[in-house]
C-alpha cells in the first residue's frame, strides 16, 4: 500500500466502516491485505505459492505450512470475535480522547471489564513503531509528575506518581509539532540524557530550564539552551512560562488521565498511557480518523502476540519489526465489491 486512499483503503465515515465490516470474515480479509499487502508469504519457507483451506487458514504449496491470518499477530487466539475488535479499534483511533474500558465494556458489550481492559492495553503495546523518527528541533525538554490522582475515589489506593519526561517541537512563530514522553528514573543527567537521545534527533535545538541535568547535551552533539528562571524574573516574565509548549502538553495529558480514566492509571501501565496520548496527539491534524484507524491496524498485524499475563507482568512487551513481504496478489476469489481494499488499483492509487 503507498499512501492510503480514503474509500479505498481505510473508511471515511462510521456509515462506511459499518458497511465494510460487517462479519469477521470481512474483518480478516482486511487484516490480511494489510499483512500481505502483495499477497500471502509463507513465514516459515518464505514462498509466495499458496491456496487458502476453508477454514481461511492459508496452506502453503511448497512447504505444506498452514497459517492463519491473525497467527503471531495481537490478534492471535482471540476469542472476541474481529467485528468487536475491529470496533474497539475504530471507538480507539476515532474518539478524540480515545475510550476508557468501562466505556468499552458497556458500548461494545464485551463479557467483562476485564476482557475490555486487556484489549485496550494490547492497541496500546502496539503504538510505538521500532525505529520511528526522532523529533527534529527546536524542541522543548522539561519533566514533570504524572498519575496518582484519584478525584473523589474512594477505595481505590493513591497511584504513585511517576517522574515523566516531556519533548514538544515548537513552531515559528508559534504552534506545537509532534510530542514524545517517557517516565525516567530521576531527573539526573543519566536520566535525561538518555530521554533526549532517545526522542530527539541530534543536531536539534532543544529548549530547557536551568536545571543541571540538561547541562552537558551540547556534547552529545545537540545545540542546547537553557533558560535561566532568574533571568526570566528579571526581565519581568512569568518564570511558569519558560517552556510554554511542554506545559501546554503535561496540562493536556493529566487532563486526559482524569477524564477519560478518571485518573484510575496504575505507574506501571502509565508508560503505555503515554503512548496512546503521543500517538492520538501526533495524528490530531490527521486528514482522516479512518486513516489512523487503518494505522492502528497496521501496526497491530505487525507486532508479536500479547499473552494476558505480560500485560499484568510486563507493560511493555518486545516489539519486532514485521518481515519484508513480497510475492503474488492473494487469492482473489473472496473480492466482493463492498471490500475495496482488494479493488484492483487503476493507477493513480498505488
Ligand atoms: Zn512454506
Amino acid at each position: 500500500m503507498g499512501y492510503p486512499v480514503g474509500g479505498v483503503h481505510y473508511p471515511r465515515s462510521v456509515g462506511e466502516f459499518q458497511a465494510w465490516f460487517r462479519t469477521d470474515a470481512d474483518c480478516l480479509d482486511y487484516l490480511e491485505w494489510l499483512r500481505w499487502p502483495s499477497g500471502y508469504v509463507c513465514p516459515r519457507c518464505g514462498r509466495a505459492d499458496s491456496w487458502q483451506l476453508g477454514d481461511g487458514r492459508f496452506m502453503c504449496r511448497a512447504c505444506g505450512g498452514r497459517m492463519s491470518g491473525t497467527a503471531g499477530t495481537i490478534f492471535d487466539r482471540t476469542r472476541t470475535p474481529l467485528t468487536v475488535w475491529f470496533a474497539a479499534c475504530w471507538m480507539f483511533a476515532t474518539a478524540k480522547d480515545g475510550v476508557s474500558a468501562l466505556s468499552l465494556k458497556r458500548t461494545l458489550e464485551v463479557g467483562s471489564y476485564q476482557t475490555a481492559w486487556a484489549m485496550l492495553h494490547r492497541l496500546r503495546s502496539v503504538l510505538v513503531r521500532p525505529g520511528r523518527d526522532r523529533l527534529s528541533g527546536p524542541v522543548q525538554v522539561d519533566e514533570t509528575w504524572i498519575g496518582g490522582e484519584e478525584p473523589g475515589h474512594r477505595g481505590r489506593a493513591p497511584g504513585k506518581k511517576v517522574l515523566t519526561a516531556i519533548a514538544v517541537e515548537v513552531r515559528e512563530p508559534k504552534g506545537i509539532g509532534r510530542c514524545r514522553m517517557a517516565p525516567v528514573a530521576d531527573a539526573s543527567a543519566a536520566s535525561l540524557h538518555g530521554f533526549v537521545s532517545d526522542h530527539v534527533e541530534p543536531g536539534a535545538t532543544v529548549i530547557t530550564d536551568g536545571w543541571p541535568g540538561y547541562h552537558g547535551l551540547a556534547n552529545l552533539g545537540y545545540v542546547h539552551h537553557p533558560r535561566s528562571q532568574r533571568a526570566a524574573k528579571a526581565r519581568g516574565e512569568d518564570p511558569g512560562e519558560l517552556l510554554p509548549a511542554v506545559h501546554v502538553i503535561a496540562s493536556l495529558i493529566k487532563r486526559w488521565l482524569l477524564g477519560t480514566h478518571q485518573g484510575s492509571v496504575d505507574a506501571a501501565h502509565l508508560p503505555n498511557y503515554l503512548d496512546e496520548f503521543v500517538f492520538r496527539f501526533n495524528r490530531r491534524r490527521s486528514r482522516s480518523r479512518g486513516m489512523v484507524f487503518c494505522r492502528l491496524l497496521q501496526l497491530a498485524v505487525g507486532h508479536d502476540p500479547v499473552r494476558y499475563r505480560d500485560l499484568i507482568a510486563n507493560p511493555r512487551p518486545r516489539q519486532v519489526t514485521p518481515p519484508k513481504t513480497r510475492g503474488k496478489p492473494p487469492t482473489l476469489e473472496r473480492s466482493p465489491a463492498d471490500r475495496p481494499w482488494r479493488r484492483i488499483p487503476t493507477g493513480d492509487s498505488g
